[in-house]
């Protein structure tokens, strides 16, 4: 037996201490190698009568980050491979076996009739918290940082190793479900108080604290092990389990509008499995865990949002020959909404921040912004009052360019006006003329505000997206002339920022605003069609976007569309532009001084008190109106979807963006494109292209020339390829 990423240490009153720690990794995680090991050392310390019980410790900082995606990965490949030899149900089967191995084990520890305690060092997430629970006791020690909880459903799993039913058998279920379906990962008082961790120590006494649980007699059986238990919420057919889950059902639906099989299998699982003894309820959990596993939502969620989100923030898309640079100094120019999160963000992260703004009180101004983050931070117990000073200390508000002297990179968001632009790049260059200059427009070509700087290669697109502190994204934008070392210096920088880069070349809109500008369009040109705003807005939602076109448009300015809209004219000439559209906002902009929720009239009327509403005056602003109940739903959701990826295909053709995981992280961190689909470009492969191919071209005939297919779909339809076959993931197409 190897136990390589386990060691065992029984002392002299028969309790073995078994730590986790795996060999050459940062943090433990479950893989076929530690379900076999722990296995084993199970069934050894079980067989040996001079063994009176074990406690289960992690050698790292945290106790286990969970399952190793990569074996799941592995998992529903060779399902793949199995079910194209030989069919599908046997190929079922063995994924149905292969996938409860982990539920089985933790089982068998619970059932072994010696006491196992969980001693939790540090973080338990996933199949590292399930192991826990499937223990008889959990101690905790008092690390801050620790968090626990069942997070699988933020890349379309559940938690498939009796998680799901060991939590609805501690908790209230619409507690559990909450957990279950929300992924929370909670701190430890929060678990304490829920009973989901027995008790909390000082980290010294962690597994002393575990062993006396032992000595004292406690007991090695769950508590529904126990004849006569009875769930804390009571039967499921009763009136309090009636109150429970039809409501669920209800709330399941509103918020999911049914798009996420995995937390519909998690209202199922606990629906049935609360009706069953616990051997059957895991059975009921692992049939649904290998049904979940084989989904394409899954495997696109996991790609996605695992396994591409890894890749980039460890800097997939850095040049490797700029070594790191050692950020300890920023200069943020305007302290205005964007630039004070920029500056909170960088000081949160260890960074100096010098946060410049035309005079003293706008850029006090900025740094207020940061006080009142912070004070939150405070006031809900997650950062004490020292935090926050060391935070606010960190900043500098000043008028005076002169205090950028030994920064390492400058960002500017000041006013989007190129003259403003350009005066701030001269003033900071008089200053720190060799360094990276970063800016942060969402409109103006990086290409050609970087012509005012002294040296175009060290200028670069850092775009952020609002709310600062909240998007983790960061849209990093290549001008023509921008060399390696800017980019290393801003991936570096989103880096220590913690937050997702993606790296895109120039274009009108760049990536994440140019689709999101098709996706607010078409919410336009719906309305000018006659489509209800309020069905417009629902069916938005139903096709798994946040928010419908029309709040997305109120929430980043009605005006600012027009102004977009009115430059993409004048630059581009009239056939760049919709009329229908041209005619919709000038009235609300114009006519009607409807600006967005900023001034609290737009799509939406936004009263001081209660909900916004959808304001009545849409109705005279569409030329016509569709009966509802002849409106095809699911058109309407492709429309919005299709429109999307298409042109997220067109920026990959163009080389605006050139690589398939930038595209697909991009667009469900940058603007929540529907992420059960694993993004934009997954959107298509998950449809196939040639039925994608098929869509834009019925959505063609219907609505017209923006939903053409491009050359390159044509020809991969034409191949049956798709673009994670034709364009693997870290082979960049080269720049149009
Ligand atoms: P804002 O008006 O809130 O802030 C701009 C700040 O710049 C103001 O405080 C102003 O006093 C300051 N300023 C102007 N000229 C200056 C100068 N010469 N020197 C120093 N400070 C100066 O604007 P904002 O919304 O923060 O946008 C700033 C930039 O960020 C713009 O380029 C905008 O396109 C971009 N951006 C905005 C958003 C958004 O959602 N608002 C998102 C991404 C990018």
């Amino acid at each position: 037996m190897s136990d390589s990423n386990f060691k065992v240490d029984t002392d002299s009153d028969g309790i073995a201490l078994i730590t986790w720690d795996m060999p050459g990794r940062s943090m433990n995680v479950i893989d076929l190698t530690v379900i076999e090991e722990l296995g084993a050392i199970v069934e050894t310390l079980v067989a040996d009568s001079a063994v009176k019980g074990a406690v289960i410790t992690s050698g790292k900082d945290t106790f286990c980050a969970g399952a190793d995606l990569t074996l799941l990965e592995s998992l529903t490949r060779a399902f793949a491979e199995m079910a194209k030899t030989q069919g599908e149900e046997a190929a079922s089967k063995v994924l149905f076996e292969e996938s409860r191995k982990l539920s089985q084990l933790y089982r068998r520890i619970e059932t072994s009739g010696k006491p196992f305690v969980a001693a939790i060092n540090g973080t338990a997430l996933g199949g590292g918290f399930e192991l826990c629970l499937g223990c008889h006791h959990r101690v905790a020690s008092d690390n801050p940082k620790t968090r626990v909880g069942l997070p699988e459903i933020k890349i379309g799993l559940f938690p498939g190793a009796g998680g799901t039913q060991r939590v609805a058998r501690m908790l209230q279920p619409a507690d559990a479900l909450q957990l279950l379906l929300k992924g929370d990962q909670l701190r430890l008082s929060r678990a304490k108080a829920m009973k989901l961790i027995d008790n909390v120590v000082p980290a010294a006494d962690l597994v002393k604290a575990a062993k006396d649980w032992i000595k004292a007699g406690g007991k090695a059986e769950a508590p529904w092990d126990v004849k006569g238990f009875k769930n804390p919420g009571g039967l499921v057919f009763s009136k309090a389990g009636m109150m429970v889950f039809p409501a669920a059902n209800a709330i399941y639906r509103r918020e999911t509008y049914d798009n996420y099989p995995a937390a519909r299998a998690i209202l199922q699982t606990v629906f049935d499995g609360l009706q069953l003894p616990m051997d059957l309820a895991l059975q009921v959990e692992s049939r649904w865990f290998a049904k979940i596993l084989r989904s394409k939502e899954a495997a696109a969620m996991i790609r996605t949002l695992f396994v591409s989100m890894q890749d980039l923030n460890k800097g997939a898309r850095r040049p490797a020959n700029v070594p790191a640079t050692k950020l300890k100094k920023v200069g943020v120019i305007g302290a205005g909404f964007m630039g004070a999160g920029i500056a909170y963000v960088s000081a949160q992260a260890g960074l100096e921040v010098v946060l410049i703004d035309r005079d003293q009180a706008a850029a006090d101004k900025g740094k207020t912004h940061s006080h009142g983050l912070m004070s939150d931070q405070v006031n809900k117990g997650r950062a004490t009052a020292a935090d926050r000073d060391a935070v606010l200390a960190r900043i500098t508000p000043t008028s005076d360019y002169g205090a950028l002297q030994g920064c390492d990179l400058v960002i500017e968001a000041v006013f989007e006006d190129r003259k403003v632009k350009a005066e701030t790049v001269a003033k900071a260059q008089a200053v720190v003329p060799d360094i990276v200059f970063g800016s942060n427009t969402s409109t103006l070509p990086i290409s050609s505000l970087a012509e005012n700087a002294k040296d175009p290669a060290k200028f670069v697109g850092i775009h952020f997206f609002s709310p600062v502190e909240k998007m983790l994204l960061v849209e990093i934008i290549m001008g023509e002339k921008t060399g390696d070392v800017a980019l290393a210096t801003a991936l570096d920088f989103v880096r220590a920022i913690r937050k997702t880069p993606i790296v895109v070349n120039d274009s009108r809109g760049f990536y994440t605003s140019r689709v999101v500008g098709t996706y607010i369009r078409e919410g336009h040109l719906m309305l000018t069609e006659g489509v209800p705003a309020a069905m417009i807005e629902n069916v938005g939602r139903m096709a798994g976007m946040p928010v419908g076109p029309l709040s997305l448009n109120d929430e980043v300015a009605v005006d600012l569309a027009w102004k977009i809209l009115k430059a993409t004219e004048a630059d581009l000439g009239a056939a760049a532009i919709d009329a229908r559209q041209k005619q919709l906002l000038s009235d609300l902009v114009e006519k009607h001084g409807r600006l967005g929720r900023k001034n609290a009239k737009g799509f939406y009327d936004y009263p001081e008190k209660g909900p916004k509403k959808l304001w009545p005056g849409l109705a005279d602003l569409q030329p016509q109106h569709l009966d509802p109940d002849t409106i095809d739903i699911d058109g309407i959701k492709k429309r919005l979807l299709a429109i999307q990826a298409l042109e997220t295909a067109r920026c990959f053709e163009e080389g605006v963006l050139t690589d398939v995981r930038e595209a697909d992280v991009g667009s469900i961190l940058g603007f929540g494109f529907a992420p059960f689909s694993g993004g934009t470009l997954s959107y298509i492969d998950m449809m196939g292209t040639k039925a994608f191919v098929a869509l834009c071209q019925t959505l063609e005939k219907a609505h017209g020339a923006r939903f053409k297919p491009t050359k390159l779909l044509l020809e991969m339809a034409e191949r049956n390829e798709t673009f994670y076959g034709r364009f693997a993931p870290g082979a960049r197409r080269a720049a149009a």
